[in-house]
């Protein structure tokens, strides 16, 4: 099983005695370590917009004279800002996740409500790309959640959908219900640039992106998917993802059914 972090102390308890008490510390150690990976990466990524945007102010103080040239940077500057405010905004949102006990309302939610607001907030940035969405599928069904990190998780693949896509593009969410593994399936199909496969692996981790430069055209910040890889596992399902580069992508988010009531089956033929 790899390498087993033990953390033993020993107390000599008697002239006899002595107590040897052995702690397993692999799985602290690990998350320890991811944390650290995690803040130096932060202060990675923070540094690119504030850096920007420290050489914008210089640039603007050394144009003061052109009307022109201040406008074109202090918009640059207004959108590094916007980047930067997105980037803390999901660092915000990301730490909150790792807390054990991230769901607070926990009900059961309406899959079509959930589909409904992140279609809505979507729809202007699908829009202004002439891309359409679609939604389809059992949108009456019903899962056991938290309605607000539903939207969330919801709302990051929709933007990814529409991000990676073309203009003039379609973006469907089809809903179907695995009733086997008591699952509700959301699935969000685009027919956009597509995943290499050597990355397709890799699209869930913190900060990474296929193609850097892309994501930040795009004002990604590379923690999109693992916000939501963090919400499907902590409502006890998980995102899975199927892509083939030219053709599209489809991310597949599985969240437990809810069940209105229990029925119990009496078989009354049984005689106990
Ligand atoms: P970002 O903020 O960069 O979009 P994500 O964590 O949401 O970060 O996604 C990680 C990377 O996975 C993206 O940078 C992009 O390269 C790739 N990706 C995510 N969704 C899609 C998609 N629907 N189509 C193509 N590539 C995608």
């Amino acid at each position: 099983r790899g390498t087993v972090l033990l953390q033993v102390r020993v107390a000599q308890i008697s002239a006899q005695n002595i107590l040897v008490l052995a702690e397993d510390r692999t799985e602290a150690r690990r998350v320890e370590l991811i944390r650290r990976d995690f803040v130096v990466n932060v202060s990675h990524e923070l540094k690119t917009p504030v850096g920007a945007l420290a050489l914008l102010a210089e640039t603007v103080q050394d144009a003061a004279d052109d009307p022109v040239a201040v406008r074109r940077f202090t918009e640059r500057m207004q959108r590094e800002a916007a980047r930067l405010s997105a980037l803390v905004q999901e660092i915000i949102e990301l730490s909150r996740l790792q807390v054990a006990g991230a769901l607070k309302a926990v009900t059961t939610v309406p899959v079509r409500d959930v589909i409904d607001e992140a279609v809505d907030r979507a729809r202007t940035t699908a829009q202004g790309k002439g891309i359409t969405i679609t939604t389809g599928g059992e949108l009456d069904a019903v899962v056991y959640g938290d309605h607000a990190l539903l939207v969330t998780a919801l709302r990051n693949l929709l933007d990814n959908a529409v991000a990676y896509s073309n203009q003039g593009t379609r973006v469907g969410v089809g809903v179907s219900i695995a009733s086997g593994a008591g699952l509700v399936e959301i699935a969000v199909v685009d027919q956009g640039i597509g995943i290499a496969p050597d990355s397709q692996d890799r699209v869930f981790e913190r900060f990474y992106r296929v193609d850097p430069a892309r994501s930040r055209d795009t004002g990604g910040t590379g923690l999109g998917l693992s916000i939501v890889k963090h919400i499907a596992a902590d409502h006890g399902g998980e995102v899975t993802m199927w892509s083939e580069p030219g053709r599209g992508s489809t991310f597949t988010l599985r969240i437990p059914a809810a069940h209105e009531s229990t029925v119990i089956v009496v078989d009354d033929e049984l005689d106990l």
